[in-house]
């Protein structure tokens, strides 16, 4: 049953492409992405929404407590937070290093994307106002704003937290109440199969969900692609080919540090994940795919529930190479396209480079796990080189389909996370 689901999964996805590209020529009623919606977004991503607040309390719980002590705490966590940060700095680097010898800013259209975007502005703000209104709201924040505000987000009412899924919250409260259960000792050790039973049933509701993803994720896929501008994608194709090489070649390096580090076969890993992936490719957000995810490397590559429990969830929150990548490339790409006007510094130094490769990794450790969040958050790597986010809406339009390749990337990387702490600490 599990592998026809990949099939039927794939099936769904690739007639949704094409359903979409018809949908896309032809003249059809807005009602129909209406109701492609209802079942995508509302229903599907919903379900997996819902289970995400209470998946990643329990698992984080559940992993705490199995391990055997405080020792074996402090190995994992700070592995993973090595690990994630080394393949995110991985990710922006290769983005930096195709967006500066492709040049997708100064391809022979560059006149005719400044012209559009002179001429469009007025309609790019109408068409984009919400995420516009918060690309503007994130411009007027200082590093100091960013810190308290995370801070806040992590040390606060863990109802709150679990009630706006606001996963550094619940994290943080998992860890310590997981170390204190540990802690108190004999007196806790009745409540320990209680989370491990509820963290089960969970993972139960997931496959009971994952059953009917083959229709939801056509429907997903049919009402992005039928929504998608031709006309602005070839405009864009430079910067589009950019990240999607970037991407490309990220996704090499991920397999070959599975390879050596996690001794698992490039092919063996594709095979197993491609649930997961298409999950996160649909879904355009790690948060609802985490669920899936979880269940995918436990039951296709062996990997232990406690490392599982404990890398995925912390992976899904803070580690992004995808959207690392595609930052960096963004910003250069608008530097490139429009140096010179106001508000855009002319050249690009090696030192302003330096900062937007820094900016980016703190900016995708910062980027929710939800729809074009890195979108938002990239604003923080233009203010750091003074780019006005004035320029930032010419590539609204193409957004949503980079991010299913910037989800799908961070989802296969938070795995190989997995893969290789699960290899360390065995
Ligand atoms: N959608 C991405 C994710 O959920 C974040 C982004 O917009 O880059 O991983």
């Amino acid at each position: 049953m599990k592998h026809n689901l990949h099939w039927l999964i794939f099936v769904g996805m690739l007639s949704g492409i094409m359903v979409g590209l018809w949908i896309n020529h032809s003249v059809v009623s807005s009602r129909i992405f209406e109701v492609l919606d209802l079942f995508g977004k509302t229903l599907f991503i919903g379900a997996l929404k819902m289970l995400v607040a209470p998946l990643i309390f329990f698992s984080i719980l559940t992993a705490i407590t199995s391990l055997s002590n405080r020792q074996q705490l402090w190995s994992m966590g700070w592995k993973t937070l090595l690990f994630y940060l080394t393949t995110t700095s991985i990710a922006v680097a290769i983005g930096l290093f195709f967006v500066l010898t492709i040049r997708p800013g100064h391809w022979s259209n560059r006149n005719e994307i400044r012209d559009n975007w002179i001429e469009h502005r007025q309609q790019l703000h109408n068409n984009f106002s919400g995420t516009e209104a918060q690309v503007n709201e994130a411009s007027h924040k200082t590093p100091l704003d960013i810190i308290r505000h995370t801070l806040e987000q992590t040390i606060s009412n863990p109802f709150l937290a679990l009630s706006e899924t606001r996963s550094l919250g619940i994290i943080f409260f998992a860890l310590i109440l997981g170390a204190a259960l540990i802690a108190v000792g004999k007196v806790a050790e009745p409540v320990l199969p209680v989370i491990q039973g509820i963290n089960a049933a969970i993972m139960k509701l997931t496959t009971w969900i994952m059953l009917g993803s083959p229709f939801f994720i056509f429907c997903l896929v049919a009402s992005l692609v039928g929504q998608l501008g031709a006309g602005v994608f070839q405009l864009l194709s430079g910067y589009i080919i950019t990240i999607i090489t970037g991407i490309a070649v990220h996704l090499v390096v991920l397999l070959a540090i599975c390879y050596f580090m996690g001794r698992i076969p490039p092919w063996r890993f594709i095979l197993a994940i491609q649930q997961a992936w298409m999950v996160a490719f649909a879904t355009r957000s790690s948060a609802a795919t985490l669920p899936v995810t979880i269940s995918t490397v436990q039951d296709e590559l062996g990997i232990s529930a406690q490392t599982a429990e404990f890398v995925l969830p912390l992976g899904a929150t803070i580690n992004m190479d995808g959207t690392a990548l595609y930052e960096g490339v963004a910003v250069i790409f608008l530097i490139q396209l429009f140096g010179g006007m106001p508000g855009v510094m002319i050249e690009l130094t090696p030192v302003t480079t330096i900062i937007i490769f820094m900016t980016a990794v703190l900016a995708s450790i910062g980027a929710a796990a939800v729809p074009n969040a890195g979108l938002v958050t990239m604003v923080l790597v233009a203010n750091a080189v003074g780019l006005s986010v004035e320029y930032i809406p010419m590539i609204f339009a193409v957004d949503a389909f980079l991010d299913m390749f910037r989800t799908s990337t961070n989802v296969m990387g938070d795995m190989v996370g997995a893969v290789v702490i699960d290899k360390f600490e065995k």
